[in-house]
């Protein structure tokens, strides 16, 4: 069995992970106190994925949860699954992290790390061959952001060859808590470049656009945007939990989407609407997947999917032929007959990170707000070496949009490419 270590930090992140495993709970037959009562054999063939099985027969999460401060994770024990967690595994400090990544990451974060490693190792004890681990959290606070993006490193350190996927919530300037949220999302992809192997990225920009225009809320509460998450993250995982062929663990996951290893941020789509804001018209698709729920033929969807790619052509890049992948899954989400989640690694998720660069540059140019950070022992000097990686990362994204087949590791550039003379 190939298990995944679920672990969900800070406010937003223990908000997510708690209705992905509602979501998840429902869809494999599993009640509030972990007992089955479902009706197909299917819900249990690959249960052990995310589940411990308790001697008295009940499925247990495998999940951590942690927190600097005690609030958000009293909400999840008492919501409607908080009992079917283990109660050993919610690890929580009293003093908060003030949206403060420093925080998070080098001082209070720091203090509370070695009790949430001693549950991951305790658990990771308990598999019989652990794939990897996700994380759920928000870059734009403290906790999840900072605390979070130190414990992926440290994980990384204790378990190199293991899978580490990423559920990371963008911040917006129309869902924000604070002005400081581009330094803490900033330092946080600095981290996730390279101590993350796959990134689904989930921006509240795009996820409150979604609740305001297309779902006609005035007035989107986080609720309803981890509603559109919790629905992602089922269909997303879908392939992990149930039986099936492709991207049926997270290294075939990566292995389908990633041609570049630093290129690891998917965007994430469902029906008409793109969950990260960023138009995939602007851009090219490196590679992608579509996940497909319900009763349907397998031919018909390799049908459907090799029409949309020839009609849309111009934005596959050409030199990955068979770039896009596709599934069927026979379990539809709980309440639907047919649902589907496509996986888009394209070269437009530039114009999400562009706009965090400009929030972070507007602020870093005049050194506002530094020394909440320095204050906590951060040098200024990580600041620039974020910036610049995340500014590279832009750049190699729009070189992978430029490239064509028929050059040799040189980049076309329409200005200069023409040679008439
Ligand atoms: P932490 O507890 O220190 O990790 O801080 P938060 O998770 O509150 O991080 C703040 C960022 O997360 C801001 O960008 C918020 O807009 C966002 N956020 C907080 N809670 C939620 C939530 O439940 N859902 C979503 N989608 N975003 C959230």
């Amino acid at each position: 069995m190939r298990e995944i270590l679920h672990i969900q930090g800070g406010q937003c992140g223990n908000q997510i992970g708690a209705k992905f495993w509602e979501v998840v709970c429902a869809e494999h037959g599993i009640d509030a106190t972990g007992r089955y009562g479902g009706d197909s054999d299917l819900q249990l063939e690959r249960v052990n994925v995310y589940y411990n099985e308790a001697s008295c027969g009940r499925f247990v999460p495998r999940a951590v949860l942690m927190d600097l401060e005690p609030g958000t994770m009293d909400s999840v024990r008492s919501g409607p699954y908080g009992h079917i967690f283990r109660p050993d595994n919610f690890v929580f400090g009293q003093s908060g992290a003030g949206n403060n990544w420093a925080k998070g990451h080098y001082t209070e974060g720091a203090e509370l790390i070695d009790s949430v490693l001693d549950v991951v190792r305790k658990e990771a004890e308990n598999c019989d061959c652990l794939q990897g681990f996700q994380v759920c959290h928000s870059l734009g606070g403290g906790t999840g952001s900072g605390m979070g993006t130190l414990l992926i490193s440290k994980i990384r350190e204790e378990y190199p060859d293991r899978m580490m996927l990423t559920f990371s919530v963008f911040p917006s300037p129309k869902v924000s808590d604070t002005v400081v949220e581009p330094y803490n999302a900033t330092l946080s992809v600095h981290q996730l470049v390279e101590n993350a192997d796959e990134c689904m990225v989930l921006d509240n920009e795009a996820l409150y656009d979604i609740c305001f225009r297309t779902l006609k809320l005035t007035t989107p509460s986080f609720g309803d945007l981890n509603h559109l998450i919790s629905a992602t993250m089922s269909g997303v995982t879908c392939c992990l939990r149930f039986p099936g062929q492709l991207n049926s663990d997270l290294r075939k996951l990566a292995v389908n989407l990633i041609p570049f290893p630093r290129l690891h941020f998917f965007m994430m789509w469902d029906a008409k609407n793109m969950m990260c804001a960023a138009d995939p018209r602007h851009g090219r698709y490196l590679t992608a997947s579509a996940m497909f729920r319900g009763k349907m033929s397998t031919k018909e969807v390799d049908e459907q999917m090799l029409n949309v790619q020839n009609k849309n052509s111009s934005y596959f890049v050409e030199w990955i032929p068979n770039n896009v992948k596709s599934t069927v899954c026979d379990i539809p989400p709980t309440g639907l007959k047919m649902a589907s989640t496509f996986i888009g690694n394209s070269t437009s998720i530039q114009e999400m990170f562009r706009r965090v660069s400009e929030q972070f540059t507007a602020m870093f140019r005049r050194k506002a707000f530094l020394h909440w950070y320095t204050g906590e022992g951060m040098d200024e000097m990580e600041f620039t070496e974020a910036e610049s990686n995340m500014n590279d990362l832009v750049s190699e994204y729009q070189q992978y949009q430029d490239a064509t087949a028929d050059e040799e590791g040189e980049y076309e550039d329409e200005e200069e490419g023409d040679l008439q003379d």
